[in-house]
């Protein structure tokens, strides 16, 4: 049986690792072969192999036809089918910083007229070191130490198996213990040792003749000289990637004095200069000691520098080093929000410099030292500040933050990239360790909001004109009651433990917070039935993100005991603007005087009811919004941990009575211009 689709690529970043993710992983779930070519390269790739279908250099509006070969194929076709149009659906925007303007430098320093060359920022900060250069591993510099002696291809193949065996268990062991950044790195290291294609690749050099060693370089060449004629810089970039499995996969087959170490001894503060550094030798590096980089071919979307960015080191790229004269007994500045090297800064610069740095190490520490304080104004109002997660790891790293809660759990999180849904022993598994991690303070379980930008397979929402306006969240409860329910049973399972709290997304009237109480009443029951322990006074919350709920909060009220405002979705609802599209962006204005009148008379209300009442989207963690939003009387703030330290610090230096005055002023006011301008935006 064979099947063929025709595809024209809808996605502007192309085919890259996460949407070939999503496709490898549908299609081996299949036995069917699945063959995918790019019309415009004329590149071939097999769609069971992530790396393969990054290789086939799809971009944006690329047509692409698909042959599915293989008994299940007109299963597989149709599921691919389905699975290729959601995909735009599933594209995120990068992190990336933007840029100072070119030629920038601060004020008091430009008539001193300092010798610097411009680059472009990866991570920004102040760094003042001497400068050690480094040499990145090539290919052909590891190919060269290949070693002569070749055994039996048998043999080969045998280690090649162990030798993989051996790494894939390493990070999958390391992926246990890390989280954020390094942890979806590791992840994606994880798909390319595992990838079928980049192993067939080395079985085919063994076959002809090649020890492990050549075979093992010759694939990730091969599969390197497609990602480089890629004209996405992001699928180019990924070719770091590869060389770093390279390197891994050698010194496990062949011992770690195969290749000349992989870490960078580092013996005072330095500022490195390197073409390139892969993730592991970077995350090899002393932290304490490294206090900038300057990566001449690194691209922004490398793991390298995302990892950087995480970890707040200052670090450039765009700098052609190698036609410098860099002394390594001098000291040079990297500047990193304008992008910029001072090769050799006089005193007046290093003084100031100085300066800049030791204040904001004394910020820093101040943040830091004071995480763990309770969240409120100078003269003592308290706003709760808690952290938006969707996974164990995201928790522990918020309470270490400072987290006084956990205001949004996204469940769906769970639900979604595979391809049946959870089970009430995972669930319940992950939901009590969440409570338990958080020792007595609140979590707030959203209960899965699937639909929209967030559709899983198996649940078979169909097509949709408008998703945003559709088959979302609440509104599919009734047709999965169980699973709802179930996912109800988990939640008030883990309440059992700690400060569980439930909360319902996209609820749009009365009726709905109705029936999803009667239904938490009949797992309650049926709890008690099983004479399992919860929390019969378990809290039950809305997300206030439907206009609707402004209106009828007091009938809602009766019935839940909190709200919190999604203001995401509350902004796209309101104005009738996609959240993701950046045509009318300018339509979803957090700074409209009418968006803020909304909330205020929100947050009334619900005090007027006697609840309480959150935001977690968001608008949650920008300090240009914190006085506002403390001052029209918001009772908790949910953002990323990241932003936690940051918004406590702030929130500390407010007065509550002047953020009441604020906001008065504010709502006043009828032009989003003003407002900007009465929060003190500059833009
Ligand atoms: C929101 O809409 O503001 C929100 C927090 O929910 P999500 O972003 O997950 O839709
Ligand atoms: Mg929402």
């Amino acid at each position: 049986m064979s099947e063929l689709i025709t595809y024209k690529c809808e996605l502007k970043d192309g085919i890259h690792a996460r949407p070939a993710g999503h496709i490898e992983r549908l299609c081996n779930s299949f036995q069917a072969e699945v063959c995918w070519k790019n019309i415009r390269t004329g590149l071939e790739g097999r769609a069971k192999s992530a790396l393969s279908l990054v290789a086939t250099d799809t971009l944006f509006n690329d047509d692409c036809e698909i042959t599915i070969t293989g008994a299940d194929a007109a299963q597989a076709a149709s599921k691919l089918a389905a699975l290729l149009n959601k995909l735009p659906q599933f594209e995120v925007t990068t992190n990336e910083e933007t840029q100072a303007p070119a030629g920038y430098l601060p004020r008091s320093l430009r008539e001193t007229q300092p010798n610097y060359i411009q680059g472009s920022r990866i991570s920004g900060g102040v760094a003042i070191a001497r400068p050690l250069v480094t040499q990145a591993l090539t290919f052909d510099d590891i190919m060269a130490r290949a070693p002569m002696q070749t055994h039996p291809a048998a043999q080969e193949k045998q280690s090649l198996k162990t030798g993989i065996g051996i790494l894939k268990q390493a990070k999958l062991d390391a992926l246990e213990s890390k989280v954020g950044v390094e942890h979806d790195i590791i992840q994606a290291h994880l798909s390319i040792i595992t990838d079928t294609a980049f192993q067939s690749a080395i079985i085919h050099f063994i076959d002809n003749g090649e020890n492990n060693w050549r075979a093992v370089v010759l694939a990730a060449m091969d599969f390197c000289e497609i990602l480089n004629r890629s004209s996405s810089k992001y699928i180019k970039e990924r070719t770091l990637d590869v060389l770093d499995i390279t390197v891994q996969l050698l010194t496990t087959l062949y011992g770690e004095n195969a290749l000349p170490p992989s870490g960078l001894q580092l013996t005072a503060p330095s500022i490195i200069f390197a073409d390139s550094l892969t993730p592991s030798k970077f995350l090899s590096i002393d932290k304490q000691l490294l206090a900038g980089m300057v990566l001449s071919a690194t691209g922004q979307t490398s793991h390298t520098a995302i990892l950087a960015r995480s970890l707040g080191i200052p670090t450039l790229t765009d700098i052609p080093f190698t036609a410098l004269d860099l002394d390594p007994q001098q000291e040079m500045i990297i500047d990193g929000d304008p992008g910029i090297l001072i090769i050799a800064p006089n005193n007046q610069v290093l003084r100031y410099y100085r300066n800049e740095m030791a204040v904001q190490k004394t910020m820093q520490q101040q943040m830091l030292a004071n995480v763990h304080q309770p969240a409120a104004t100078a003269d003592g109002h308290p706003v709760e500040i808690a952290a938006n997660i969707a996974s164990f790891e995201e928790a522990d790293a918020a309470f270490e933050m400072g987290a006084e809660g956990i205001g949004l759990f996204r469940t769906e999180m769970s639900f979604m990239d595979r391809e049946t849904p959870p089970d009430y022993a995972e669930l319940s598994d992950l939901y009590t360790r969440v409570v338990l991690r958080a020792e007595g303070k609140p979590v707030i379980f959203r209960t899965f909001d699937i639909g929209g930008d967030k559709p899983v397979d198996y649940l078979q929402l169909g097509e949709e004109e408008n998703p945003f306006l559709g088959y979302r969240a609440v509104r599919t409860y009734p047709r999965y009651r169980d699973l709802f329910a179930m996912q109800m049973k988990a939640i008030l399972s883990a309440s059992a433990v700690g400060n569980a709290k439930i909360m319902i997304p996209m609820i749009a009237s009365v009726e709905e917070v109705l029936w999803c109480r009667e239904v938490l009443e009949s797992v309650k029951q049926s709890l008690r039935d099983e004479s399992l322990p919860f929390n019969d006074a378990i809290s039950l919350g809305v997300m206030l993100e439907v206009p609707s709920v402004i209106f009828a909060i007091p009938e809602i009220a009766e019935h839940v005991d909190f709200f919190s405002v999604g203001s995401n979705d509350l902004t796209q609802y309101f104005f009738a603007a996609d959240r993701g599209n950046t045509q009318v962006s300018s339509v979803y204005d957090n700074f409209a005087p009418s968006f803020l009148r909304a909330l205020q008379q929100a947050i009334d209300e619900v005090h007027r009811a006697g609840k309480w009442i959150g935001l977690c989207g968001e608008l949650g963690a920008s300090k240009d919004f914190l006085p506002l939003l403390a001052g029209m009387g918001f009772d908790e703030l949910s953002m990323s941990s990241s932003a936690i330290p940051g918004v406590k610090h702030a929130l500390r230096e407010l007065n509550f009575a002047q953020c009441q005055q604020l906001a008065q002023n504010t709502l006043a006011l009828t032009r989003s211009s003003n407002v900007k301008t009465a929060l003190k935006i500059r833009r």
